[in-house]
């Protein structure tokens, strides 16, 4: 296999970023000139499913699955390159991460530009479910945004074949607080409802400037999101007393209203969360049925507010632009 050669095709540029397996590069793509992030999965320290060194078989699968999905709000899975102990994924390059552009904005973000975005959002969290892959991860870090208004998601699937790590390569805690109150509670047979739960919290945080339910342990993040939401009952979640790790000696805390804590700008907009916040999986609406709503139907391109931002520019290595 030559892939050590068509690594070769690649001028690493810088670092874009970091996320749960280690750096991901901002490169240029010799032949064409355009830019690309380049994520580096070392495999020892990940790998499972009973495969001792190597690129799993699920993974590789699951990347196969990867490269088929194409749609405008998810980042574009260019390439894989992989030797025996490495794994390069080559996606489309995108200059910033949504949770960049929240810590440097200095007021919650507009009205039209969350419409915008949750837009986007849901129409690719649709067609991801719709071909029976599930994020698992949405957070501000795993979105990227550009300055025309578009949004796209990044770092899915794979999770699906590594299991969900606890810590990052740099040994820093990975945050739950986008993660799904049945997830927290031990159900083994989640579903699509658990991307629903993370993107409404992602717009809860575009519209508060920060996060919804920031806790800091799994115990903490559970009590964080009963605070709000209630703790939950039978009558609203039938079976959540049966999930493994309900305990009934959980605080019993009353439900707040949403208003209280959001800063909603309109009706539709607290609509749209609530139903996103629905505690029963099964009640939860799917991405397709939330598009559906009023809220979206005037949803239109919007470009974020960048001037804290000097794109900067990487100097040009000589080649085609
Ligand atoms: P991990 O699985 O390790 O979390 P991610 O794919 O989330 O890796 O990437 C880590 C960070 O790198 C992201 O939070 C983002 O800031 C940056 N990044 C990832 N993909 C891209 C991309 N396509 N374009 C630009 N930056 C990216
Ligand atoms: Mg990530």
């Amino acid at each position: 296999m030559d892939n050590d050669n068509k690594l070769d095709r690649f001028l690493k540029l810088g670092k874009a970023g970091e996320g749960t397996y280690g750096v991901v590069y901002k490169a240029k793509n010799k032949l064409t000139g355009k830019n690309v992030a380049l994520k580096k999965i070392k495999l020892q320290k990940f790998y499972n499913k009973g495969c001792s060194e190597g690129v799993p078989s699920t993974a590789m699968r699951e990347i196969t699955l990867l490269k088929g999905v194409r749609h405008s709000s998810i980042v574009e899975l260019l390439d894989v390159m992989y030797t025996t102990d490495k794994l390069y994924l080559v996606f489309e390059y995108l200059d910033l991460d949504l949770k960049r552009y929240m810590d440097h904005s200095k007021q919650p973000l507009e009205a039209e530009l969350v419409k915008n975005y949750m837009k986007q959002l849901l129409d690719a969290i649709a067609y991801l479910h719709s071909h029976r892959i599930l994020h698992r991860d949405l957070k501000p870090q795993n979105l990227l945004v550009d300055k025309e208004g578009h949004i796209k998601m990044a770092d899915f699937g794979l999770a699906r074949s590594f299991s969900l790590p606890t810590r990052t390569y740099t040994h820093e805690v990975i945050t739950m607080w986008y993660r799904a109150p049945e997830l927290l509670l031990g159900e083994k047979m989640y579903c699509t409802g658990v991307d629903i739960w993370s993107l409404g919290c992602v717009m809860a945080e575009m519209l508060m400037k920060r996060a919804l339910f920031p806790g800091d342990s799994e115990i903490d993040q559970l009590y964080k999101i009963f605070r709000i939401m209630g703790t939950p009952q039978e009558d609203d979640w039938p079976g959540v007393q049966l999930l493994p790790d309900f305990k009934a000696a959980f605080p019993k805390w009353l439900p707040k209203n949403l208003r209280d804590i959001v800063k909603f700008n309109n009706t539709e907009e607290e609509i749209l969360l609530k139903e996103m916040l629905t505690y029963d999986p099964a009640k939860r609406k799917t991405a397709k049925e939330l598009l559906k709503y009023n809220y979206l139907k005037t949803a239109k391109l919007t470009t974020p507010d960048l001037t804290a931002f000097p794109v900067e520019e990487t100097i040009d290595e000589a080649g085609p632009s």
